[in-house]
């Protein structure tokens, strides 16, 4: 089963795309985390990206296309994936249909996080990420039990430099402009299904609803 969760930053696709894997046993390709672990190693990739990602920016399509494809070669996606992150324009979703004629593979669902935008600042201000495992937390409705601590590898939690106030209006004018044109071309394709996000535990168990009627 091949999926895309498709919405606004801090719409909880991380989260849900977590509890997914562990689900449906297919892993979450996040570009996201990926580019954030080239960041850390401060490997070619990592420095050629960490720019543009401080300010909110996307980062350039070809860059997510090799990622992409270097990604789901990999023996773990043979019976399927989680896109978390991707494609977020046009372009994108144009190369991820070509590549994925050329494989004879094709995506299942696009999962549409419907938030909220007064809802999306609170919860990135808030939000802490395990450097471990990248599990995200919330400070007011979702804290870890320890200070700091990931609830379930013990990581360090830190705040990403892209949740800051200022960053943070950037991402959301680039998701409104970007981003959203995707759901209508999704819609048309009848692939969409709008998601009420507000909750993440409601948000999973839709998603499962919808993946369970498809039998
Ligand atoms: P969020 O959904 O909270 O914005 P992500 O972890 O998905 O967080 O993305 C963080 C940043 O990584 C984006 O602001 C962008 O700079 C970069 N990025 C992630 N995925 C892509 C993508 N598919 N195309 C371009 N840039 C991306
Ligand atoms: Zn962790």
């Amino acid at each position: 089963m091949r999926l895309i969760l498709l919405g606004p930053p801090g719409g909880g696709k991380g989260t849900v795309a977590k509890r997914l894997q562990a689900e449906l046993n297919i892993p979450v390709i996040s570009t996201g985390v990926i580019l954030r672990e080239a960041i850390d190693k401060k490997n070619k990739l990592g420095i050629e990206v960490e720019n543009i990602m401080r300010k909110g920016g996307l980062v350039p399509d070809h860059i997510i296309l090799e990622i992409i494809k270097e990604r789901i070669k990999q023996e773990d996606c043979k019976n399927g994936y989680i896109f978390d992150g991707f494609p977020r324009n046009i372009k994108q979703v144009n190369s991820l249909e070509e590549l994925n004629k050329e494989l004879n593979k094709y995506i299942d669902y696009v999962f549409y996080f419907e938030i909220p935008f007064s809802e999306i600042i609170q919860r990135l201000s808030n939000r802490r990420v395990c450097k471990k495992c990248s599990t995200n937390y919330n400070l007011s409705f979702n804290p870890p039990k320890k200070d700091n601590t990931c609830d379930l590898c013990g990581g360090e939690l830190y705040q990403r430099a892209d949740d800051k106030e200022e960053t943070i209006k950037n991402r959301l004018k680039v998701f409104a402009k970007q981003t959203t044109p995707l759901k209508k071309y999704y819609k048309e394709k009848k692939l969409l299904k709008v998601i009420d996000a507000n909750l993440s535990e409601n948000a999973f168990l839709a998603i499962k609803k919808v993946l369970r009627g498809m039998h």
